[in-house]
């Protein structure tokens, strides 16, 4: 009986055994799939956190070098911009230093207008007409390309003086052709000076004696041309006859003496001019308005319009205001007679 009871206990000892080592197995297993586990999750954090420090690193120099890129491209910017703004600098101060430069012209240009405008100003005598220089524009352009010639025969005389004073209030110039004037010869210095032409006329005046042979008239032609180089220093080669070269009278005197006057001049290198207007000084033009009429009656289709005046006349003087206005009117500019300048000869009759 004892002997089974022992053997039964014998038994459950050995069952409890069993369940201790397999509990034992079971656990042992268990500890090593954790420590497996937790090693290969260590080593694999170890391993993708190198990857990343390698994957930052490499970033990290690639942005540095795009900022170091960008930094330089920054300063050669920097200094492309400098050195614009050093050439602006430059160019302003250049541009600056020209306009102060003008400025300065115009400055002394000013002044020296206004020095001459209070000198002419002083020198002005008290009787000289008030007018203004005429506009440089024609007032009435279209009416055609038209030069006038105002010319003036017969002086130096009283009257030439304030003619000249008329022209030069209007800035208007024109042609003296001369005779001996006695006391007035200086006058033609002071034509010249004033920038009008001057012309031989003759010296005497005197048809009966200067038409009477071809040796009296050439004579004659010579005296006028001496003096006139005595008086201003010019040999002139412009004239105009006596009468013109259509005058009738000197065939009384000389036969044909124009017809061979007007070639021989005309060898001697002269250039002698006629007129295709009056203003009706010589012909009982006493008045201003008078001779405004005969100014008017210019041929209308001629583009030279050469005047014969006489400035011994002093209606002439008078009028002569309202002459230059009224030419001016058609739109004509004012001229001085040259030996190149377009002729008008009438035709030649003796
Ligand atoms: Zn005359």
């Amino acid at each position: 009986m004892k002997a089974r009871i022992k053997q039964t206990k014998s038994l459950k000892d050995i069952g409890k055994a069993t369940w201790m080592r397999v509990a034992i197995i079971v656990l042992s297993v268990l500890f090593l799939i954790t420590a497996a586990t937790t090693v290969y999750f260590a080593v694999k954090y170890n391993r993708d956190v190198a990857e990343l420090n390698g994957a930052l690193s490499e970033n990290s120099s690639m942005y540095d070098s795009k900022i170091s890129e960008y930094e330089s491209y920054k300063a050669e910017k920097e200094s492309e911009k400098s050195s614009y703004e050093d050439k602006i600098d430059a160019q302003s101060n250049e541009y600056q230093s020209r306009v102060d430069e003008l400025n300065k012209k115009i400055d002394s240009l000013n002044k020296q207008i206004a020095a001459k405008k209070a000198s002419s100003s002083q020198t002005k005598p008290q009787s000289q007409p008030q007018t203004q220089p005429l506009p440089q524009q024609p007032l009435n352009p279209n009416n055609g390309p038209k030069t006038v010639y105002l010319t003036f025969d017969d002086g130096p005389s009283q009257y030439t003086s304030q003619i000249l004073t008329i022209l030069d209030s209007y800035g208007v110039k024109a042609t003296f052709f001369v005779k001996n004037g006695g006391k007035y010869n200086y006058l033609m210095k002071e034509i010249v000076n004033r920038g009008h032409a001057i012309g031989l006329h003759t010296y005497s005046h005197d048809y009966k004696k200067i038409y009477s042979s071809d040796d009296a008239y050439l004579s004659d032609l010579k005296s006028i041309s001496d003096l006139v180089l005595q008086q201003t220093g010019v040999e002139t080669k412009i004239m105009r006859f006596p009468g013109g070269s259509s005058n009738s009278v000197s065939k009384k005197h000389s036969k044909g003496i124009m017809t061979r006057m007007t070639k021989k001049v005309t060898d001697m290198g002269y250039a002698y001019f006629d007129w295709n207007c009056s203003n009706g000084d010589a012909d009982g033009a006493k008045t201003v308005d008078k001779q405004l009429s005969f100014c008017s009656n210019y041929p209308k289709s001629a583009n030279t319009v050469i005047v014969l005046m006489h400035d011994t006349q002093k209606t002439t003087m008078e009028a002569l205001p309202k002459i230059i206005e009224y030419y001016h009117s058609q739109g004509m500019t004012f001229g001085i007679l040259t030996t190149s300048s377009p002729t008008v000869h009438h035709k030649v009759v003796n």
